[in-house]
């Protein structure tokens, strides 16, 4: 019996509402075939379903997860207003097919003002102070991109100005940890100079999670149904999941890198090494967000107002204050200390929140913290991280994540070339990707035009963000 797509739906409504029962709990089994099976029901494969669904064709996306969403989570839950766990900022809004889809869906969109400030110790920087971070930034920026049009790639750090002064932290932070979830001498300067500028923050008040589950909504798909083995050759492809095997002509497989290079998916026969090196040298970095509910503003700032902190040290955040007009806090660590600190788990994220707060505004910050959550990506097992960046040499990484395998197309943020590590360079490389399994399936002719899936020219960064501030959260 085909299980139907109201059915599914049903079976995934039941789970979402009722995650304590575990395993699945299907009203009907899993369909046993399709033409494209879809791993992962995040941006990406949210992204592919439909475009197989405009196309005509049956499409089933499996989900390992108890919810749509991936890397997009919305926790209304929690403190009560929508709390962006993943991803929370659309940019660049002439070019972002989420804003767009957004809106279609009904959701409210608004540019987020960020005021700017930046922290010394107790005070805010000065006017002269914050131009002098802002030509630091312009500097190293353009230290990154010349060091990239290098015979060899190296690291963003070694290509970093070495008089940077008092900024030097500060700058390596919002261009390393900050906007990558890695330390610049991890990152390529290849892979970051080919980033496109994320030039705005434009926000959906009901929240990104809200907006790629609306997506979603009418997708065929089955929740908490891990894929764990799958057998392919150029012809077909066999997906195992515990609650039964579906055979498909194509697959699109939007896992994360990090999943991926972990062999968390079992295939046969094995997937090229070429594919699993790349997907290992595009490795996740860290990016968490403490979310602390401060009600009556002790910290004195505005609506979404954005801080960072001049530091030498990578022991440093972001906060993002008052969230959408709420007394929601957020406090993001990234890189290497995010790292180390995720791993020692809620309270001593939520002690370093305290901690940081309390050094830049007093002690009052302290004693007004009502109530506390915290994200850990990297333990999070079907994400692993949060957002890919290449490592120094490994910028052509990326592209050999779009090689066919088989019958298999590879999509996600990681398979982007230049809007890596976000949400509609994810939607559009599932657009991409299932164009790709169309044609090979023989329902999209080659000389079809593919779904408008514009990839930007590579901007010469000048200047850090023109309409963000400094330090502009891309994440
Ligand atoms: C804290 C944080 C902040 C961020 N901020 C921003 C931001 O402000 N703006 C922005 O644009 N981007 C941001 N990003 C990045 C953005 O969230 C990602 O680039 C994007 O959501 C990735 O989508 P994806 O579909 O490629 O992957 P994912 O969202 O990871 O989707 C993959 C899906 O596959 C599922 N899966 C894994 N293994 C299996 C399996 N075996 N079987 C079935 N399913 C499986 C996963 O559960 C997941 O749902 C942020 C990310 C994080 C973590």
């Amino acid at each position: 019996m085909t299980m139907t797509r109201r059915d599914l739906l049903i079976a995934s409504a039941a789970l979402a509402a009722a995650p304590a029962l575990g395993a699945r709990a299907f009203a009907a089994p899993l369909p046993r075939e399709a033409d494209i099976v879809v791993i992962g029901a995040g941006a990406a494969g949210i992204a592919a379903a439909r475009r197989i669904m405009a196309a005509n064709r049956k499409v089933i996306v499996v989900e390992a997860t108890g919810q749509i969403g991936g890397r997009c989570l919305t926790d209304t839950a929690t403190f009560g207003v929508p709390f962006d766990r993943g991803a929370r900022w659309m940019h660049n809004p002439d070019t972002n097919p989420m804003i767009k889809l957004a809106r279609s869906a009904g959701l409210d969109i608004s540019a987020a003002p960020l005021g700017q400030k930046i922290r010394i110790g107790r005070r805010n920087a000065r006017a002269g102070e914050t131009e002098e971070f802002l030509a630091a930034l312009v500097r190293a920026n353009r230290a990154i991109d010349d060091a990239s049009r290098g015979k060899a790639d190296v690291s963003c750090a070694s290509a970093l100005p070495k008089d940077l002064g008092d900024w030097a932290g500060t700058a390596e932070f919002v261009l390393g940890a900050n906007a990558t979830g890695k330390d610049l001498k991890d990152v390529s300067a290849m892979d970051k100079a080919r980033a496109q500028e994320r030039n705005a923050a434009i926000a959906c008040r009901q929240g990104l999670g809200t907006l790629i589950a609306k997506l979603g909504a009418d997708v065929p798909l089955s929740l908490s149904t891990p894929a764990s083995r799958m057998a392919w050759s150029g012809r077909d492809v066999t997906v195992e999941t515990p609650a039964g095997k579906i055979a498909a002509r194509a697959a699109v497989i939007t896992v994360s890198s990090n999943v991926l290079a972990a062999g968390t998916i079992k295939f046969t026969p094995d997937i090229p090494k070429r594919q699993l090196d790349a997907a290992a040298k595009l490795g996740l970095g860290s990016y968490d967000r403490i979310a602390l509910a401060l009600p009556g503003n002790p910290l004195g700032l505005s609506r979404d107002d954005v801080i960072i902190e001049q530091s030498n040290s990578t022991r440093t955040a972001l906060l993002l204050a008052n969230m959408a007009g709420s007394s929601l806090c957020a406090i993001d660590v990234a890189g290497s200390f995010g790292r180390d600190l995720s791993d020692q788990g809620e309270a001593a994220m939520v002690a370093f929140a305290v901690e940081w707060l309390t050094k830049l505004f007093g002690s009052d910050a302290a004693s007004a913290v009502k109530k506390t959550s915290a994200t850990r990506w990297n333990a999070a097992p079907f994400a692993l991280g949060a957002m890919s960046v290449a490592a120094p040499g490994a910028q052509p990484s990326r592209k050999i994540l779009t090689e066919p395998i088989g019958c298999m197309f590879l999509a996600g943020e990681a398979t982007h070339e230049t809007l890596w590590g976000t949400v509609d360079g994810a939607w559009e490389s599932g657009e991409r990707a299932a164009e790709a399994a169309l044609r090979r399936i023989g329902a999209l002719r080659d000389t079809e035009p593919a779904a408008p899936a514009p990839v930007p020219k590579r901007r010469r960064r000048a200047a850090p963000a023109r309409t963000a501030m400094p330090g502009a959260p891309i994440n």
